[in-house]
């Protein structure tokens, strides 16, 4: 199944994995989807399954292919939560910067 094109880091949340040890990109589908299934399995942007861990965990490595699925060419990245956000987001965000600038 094809992912959605437009996922943009607007879309997307940091969810460490506990099976690989690396933050992916959950979009709020995916989330809501993994919510619905009750498994605590999440799709990632990346195409790969994200069994989470706890959210109070530090976040874990960029899961590299989230980050190329993000791809970012939105300039706005709003806060997401703020004590996870230093990881996925923040490097998206420093891309983004600098290829924006
Ligand atoms: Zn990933």
């Amino acid at each position: 199944m094809a992912e959605n094109p437009a996922l943009t880091p607007d879309d997307v949340t940091p969810m460490t994995c506990a099976r690989d040890g690396l933050d992916h990109a959950v979009s709020t589908a995916a989330f809501a989807e993994g919510r619905r299934a009750g498994l605590g399995i999440y799709r990632a942007a990346c195409g790969g399954m994200v069994e989470v861990t706890s959210m109070t965990c530090p976040p874990g490595p960029l899961c590299p292919l989230c980050v190329r699925a993000l791809n970012p060419r939105v300039v706005a990245i709003p806060d997401q939560r703020g004590s996870r956000q230093g990881g996925l987001v923040g490097l998206i965000r420093r891309l983004h910067h600098g290829s924006a600038a």
